[in-house]
């Protein structure tokens, strides 16, 4: 075991590494200037927590908010690291021991706010200590670009020339490109290097449904919850109090969250969610900043948000323990119309952008396909797999229409039959049969396509349309958004591709149907083999004991953790130490304690104690790619003859961009190493150099590092081939 391995179990129980956490480590303890960009619960903290320990001195570690400072020192000192912060709600008391244990060399990292480092006096009381390095989290706050600019962070620019020598590593969650050359250029960091991990978030399961009779929808969800903590974000203020005063109503433990609130109130009820006195906090979207409570067990969007960007950070405040957690979006069209009032002048650069996001929150929300692949390429990356098993699109909950085929050609024909010149609603009342003046002043009563559909629901219909755009067999064009046929939509017109209709989410059926619920892989094997009763009796301990020392529960030990006590059961020290997220000092602070809680349990149920758990569980198994499509079958056994793309498309009857989708899960299904003859040999050379340059975490840097000069198509099936390899 290397040294940082042997920190990683001895501090803080982990028997390995999260992805990328070795590369940023080693940036840290090399002194080479990084950005580093991990999801929320990449496990950023330890990137530079780890390495402040194995390095003389003390690190600074820059922190937007007092909260987050709290709860890093605590979770830290309950390690037993030697840790302080330094802000203006510190007692004298605590302020002279923190002086005490900087002068001693006991703290090893030091937590300050970006205000403090702008103190010319602060920063000459600094200088008398050796300083390991700077780190700053959250560090997209000094960009403009993002979308949380704080003005105190510019003080950060000084730290290069203040601080000669020593190495700054900027941590954030923030991904786009701009951004991160942002960062870098306001910090003055001299060649950083650059880390970005994957974004999907494997554990959460996506499920987006039509908004009907929320409150059932939203109760379907806690009940599956009982217990748990769970966030439910409203879009206004009012709602924040209805929905708190219901669930109120039916005794369940949630308070509300919001702008309108006093300060007071509004700190007692975070905190009262932080300790989990309260399970559910009922919020607008000005909650969640500086919560890093890390055993959130669903996330509800009782509206649908501005912009995919939102609602990823919204939705990446669950399962930050790596634990599975649920993101339910209950959405209307009225959400997209109230967004769209809100928004600035669509003329105006601003506003046009705005829409754009919105729009694309839109589509997200009715896409007939997978919630993770769509996510993760909104962000600019790419889905490795064919089926996540983690969103209700893959768990196939909801109904899949028979007849598909022949639906999507009623409804692509009268789009074609009405000139291409008409948006979704107006098409869907054409095909209601609607005798609406303006269908009849149109003759549009006249059309063979009119009424076609008359035996589904309109709003059905036009759930129908939003799905084929989703499916690139529609696109919507304009300030109206016109819909035509693209060449897909084409191919289905010809029968030659069958698209997947869904029926629409109607809440009878789903809302209560808890039953219709599957669970997912991470869900099922997290839960493994794991007693839920003694679960239960060891939440109940570390609430009590965190109540004890004032620190949140998750100080005490993550949900992971409890979890993997009440399956191995440990009856001894020894064994306790075994446990995920159990370090030295943990182990003999807490140890005896928890020990014998279950050596009880053990007893008065006739359980058996220390139980050998199978050896590591295996990462969730990747679902076969389920291509049900035709056309996809088709292209595949083009492929095998080692067709080239144009070749396929044109036989096909297909755009090449589709079929280089294909040809990705063409080269994936069959682990292809070698993408001849679709990329040739000296440029795969050159993306495999560039990717060793520059990763390839996202495909923009590779593209430019290629001079522009290799088509994106190309860098993914290559990207594809080096993944293929590097598993084999
Ligand atoms: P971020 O700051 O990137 O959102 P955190 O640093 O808060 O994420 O980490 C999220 C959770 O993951 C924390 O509970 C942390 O202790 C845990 N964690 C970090 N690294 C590991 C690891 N290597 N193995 C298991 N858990 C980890
Ligand atoms: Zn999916």
């Amino acid at each position: 075991m290397d040294a940082t391995h042997e920190i990683l179990k001895r501090v803080w129980g982990y028997d390995s590494f999260r992805p990328l956490q070795p590369e940023a480590i080693a940036c840290v303890l090399e002194r080479r200037d990084s950005v580093v960009v991990l999801p929320t619960g990449g496990g950023k903290s330890v990137c530079f927590q780890l390495p402040a320990l194995a390095m003389d001195g003390m690190a600074i570690i820059v922190s937007p908010l007092i909260s987050l400072m709290k709860d890093q020192v605590d979770a830290l000192r309950a390690n037993g690291v030697g840790a302080a912060s330094i802000h203006s709600m510190l007692t004298t008391q605590e302020r002279r021991e923190a002086a005490e244990g900087m002068t001693s060399g006991a703290i090893k990292l030091l937590y300050v706010s970006p205000e403090r480092l702008a103190m010319a006096d602060f920063i000459d009381y600094l200088k008398r200590f050796t300083i390991s390095f700077v780190a700053i989290d959250e560090a997209h706050c000094i960009s403009h670009w993002g979308h949380d600019f704080r003005p105190e962070y510019r003080a950060l620019r000084g730290l290069k020339s203040h601080f000669p020598g020593i190495a700054v590593h900027a941590f954030t969650a923030t991904a786009t490109e701009p951004v991160r050359a942002d960062i870098a250029e306001q910090l003055g960091l001299a060649t950083p290097e650059i880390i970005v991990g994957d974004f999907d978030r494997p554990n959460l399961v996506f499920r987006v449904e039509k908004r009907a009779d929320e409150f059932e929808q939203l109760r379907s969800v806690i009940d599956r919850h009982r217990g748990d903590s769970g966030i439910v974000y409203c879009i206004s203020r009012k709602k924040v109090d209805d929905i708190t005063a219901q669930l109120q109503g039916l005794g369940l433990k949630a308070a509300a969250y919001h702008a309108g609130m006093v300060d007071d109130a509004r700190r007692h009820n975070q905190d009262a969610f932080i300790r989990e006195d309260v399970d559910i906090i009922v919020a607008t979207v000005a909650f969640g900043m500086g919560i890093d409570k890390s055993n959130v067990r669903y996330v509800v969007h009782l509206g649908m948000p501005k912009s995919l960007e939102h609602y990823q950070q919204e939705c990446g405040r669950a399962g930050r323990d790596g634990l599975e957690a649920e993101c339910c979006l209950f959405y209307t069209m009225s959400d997209f119309m109230v967004w769209k009032r809100m928004l600035g002048d669509e003329n105006e650069e601003g506003g046009r952008v705005a829409l754009k996001k919105l729009n694309d929150m839109l589509n997200f929300s009715n896409a007939a396909t997978c919630r993770h692949r769509a996510l993760i390429q909104y962000f600019g990356q790419t889905y490795a797999r064919a089926n996540c098993g983690a969103c209700d699109r893959c768990l196939d909950e909801a109904e899949p229409m028979p007849g598909a085929l022949e639906l999507a050609q009623k409804i692509l024909s009268c789009v074609a039959r009405l000139g291409q010149m008409a948006g979704p609603s107006y098409t869907a009342l054409v095909l209601a049969g609607s005798r609406e003046q303006r269908v009849l002043d149109k003759g549009h009563d006249k059309l063979s396509t009119w009424g076609l559909l008359a035996a589904h629901p309109q709003d059905q219909i036009r759930d129908w349309i939003e799905q084929l755009a989703g499916q690139d067999h529609l696109v919507k064009t304009g300030e109206y958004d016109v819909l035509q046929v693209t060449p897909s939509g084409r191919a289905v017109l010809q029968g030659q591709e069958t698209p997947r209709l869904l029926q629409a989410a109607d809440t009878g059926k789903s809302g209560s149907g808890k039953s219709a619920r599957k669970k997912s892989a991470g869900e099922k094997e997290s839960w493994e083999g794991v007693d839920r009763a003694l679960f239960d009796r060891l939440r109940a301990l570390r609430k009590s004991m965190a109540d004890e020392r004032s620190v949140p529960a998750f100080v005490i030990f993550s949900d992971a953790s409890l979890r993997d006590m009440a399956r191995k059961r440990p009856a001894t020290l020894g064994g306790f130490l075994l446990v995920h997220g159990v370090g030295r000092k943990k182990c003999e602070e807490m140890g005896e304690v928890f020990v014998e809680e279950i050596r009880q349990y053990c007893k008065a149920t006739g359980l058996s104690p220390d139980v050998t758990p199978p050896p590591a569980p295996r990462p969730a198994a990747v679902p076969h790619a389920k291509t049900t499509n035709a056309t996809a079958r088709q292209a595949f056994q083009l492929f095998e003859m080692g067709r080239s793309v144009a070749e396929v498309a044109e036989g096909l009857g297909r755009a090449e961009s589709t079929m280089y989708q294909y040809l990705e899960d063409y080269v994936r299904d069959r682990s292809l190493t070698d993408p001849h003859p679709w990329v040739d040999s000296e440029l795969f050379a050159r993306v495999r150099d560039a990717i060793a340059a520059v990763g390839d975490g996202a495909l923009k840097p590779i593209f430019l590092r290629l001079n522009e000069e290799v088509p994106y198509s190309q860098i993914r099936i290559a990207i594809a081939c080096l993944r293929n390899e590097e598993s084999a």
